[in-house]
């Protein structure tokens, strides 16, 4: 069955278990103590669990997938992976749905993965670590198509329950393992970053004029509040996130009847050759129909200075 399923859900199914993986990782490192953290730019750190974390989906997804082109988040490296991050086993229950027409025939040249191995390292250096998320994102000819987020520390506060979570979407098919909810009716309610924000980035929320708005981490997160029906939009008025920031989460999002664009209105692509950076910014509602109600109360001055 594994070997006969279309490429789309036998790549789904086992980034759902290298997810897991990764995020074991993630929670190891903080439990040792040491995260071992660099400064890659101006407020853009990177720690032990986010190389790790990476080695562990990159190495299980191309001893798997060979010929599928992976771009994570923290570039390559020539170390050696510990056996145990290889994980090689699949989600068997994905395998089970009926692969999208249009997606059942995809060779693995036309495919790029994009993972982000730890979304929201400044909130998990500060210990905010419900904020983190493990995302792995699946683009076919430049559209995000699918996409798993694993949470790996969902529940830690509540003794006696699982920790952890992993959710997925697939355009065509919906989600799994997670029953969208929809927001409030009688409420404006905006998330946005809590550590990168500037001028511009708050304009365009109070253009909004939202009753509410909160400020959390991570791309993963915000749209998993807009999933959750915590919020309406996910507003983020600068460059700064990244192509592996948005793939998954706008995959599982779309896949749940929601939409993300940049500030143009327009979808990025998710093409092996296009650039990394978001530059045009985060623009998603929970409710699709919503997007463009939204979008036209952003003043034009802001619309352009993301280009
Ligand atoms: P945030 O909403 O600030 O948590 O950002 C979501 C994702 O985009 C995270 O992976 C951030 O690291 C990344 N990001 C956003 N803005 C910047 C920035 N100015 N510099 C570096 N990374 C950023
Ligand atoms: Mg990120
Ligand atoms: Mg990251």
């Amino acid at each position: 069955m594994a070997q006969s399923a279309p490429l789309l859900l036998r790549i789904v199914g086992a980034s759902l278990t290298a997810a897991s993986r990764a995020g074991k990782i993630v929670r190891d490192v903080m439990s040792k103590g040491d995260l071992g953290i660099i400064e890659k730019g101006k407020n853009d750190l990177q720690t032990e669990a986010d190389r790790s974390a990476q080695q562990c989906i990159i190495g299980s997804l191309s001893k798997q997938f060979p010929n599928v082109t992976i771009i994570g988040e923290e570039g390559t490296s020539s170390c050696e992976v510990p056996s145990d991050w290889i994980v090689v086993d699949t989600d068997p229950d994905v395998l089970q749905y009926d692969c999208p027409v249009e997606y059942q025939y995809t060779s693995e040249k036309d495919v790029v993965v994009w993972v982000d191995p730890l979304d929201g390292t400044s909130e998990y250096t500060q210990g905010l670590l419900d904020h983190v998320t493990v995302l792995i994102g699946v683009a076919i000819q430049g559209k995000a198509v699918a996409g798993i987020i694993h949470q790996p520390y969902y529940n830690y506060k509540v003794a006696g329950v699982p920790l952890g979570r992993t959710l997925w979407g697939i355009i065509g098919i919906g989600t799994g393992d997670f029953k969208p909810m929809l927001p409030p009716k009688d409420k404006k309610i905006i998330t946005t970053t809590r550590s990168h924000s500037t001028p511009v980035v708050q304009a365009a929320l109070q253009a909004l004029k939202p009753d509410e708005i909160i400020k959390v981490g991570g791309a993963g997160h915000k749209v998993l509040l807009l999933l959750e029906g915590k919020a309406h939009a996910y507003v983020f008025a600068s460059a700064g996130c990244k192509r592996w920031d948005t793939c998954a989460p706008e995959a599982v999002l779309h896949a749940a009847g929601g939409k993300l664009t940049d500030f143009h209105g327009d979808f990025y692509n998710y093409d092996k050759n296009t650039p990394h950076e978001n530059s045009k910014g985060v623009f998603a509602t929970a409710i699709a129909s919503d997007h463009d109600i939204y979008l036209k109360a952003i003043p034009n001055e802001i619309r352009n200075s993301l280009s």
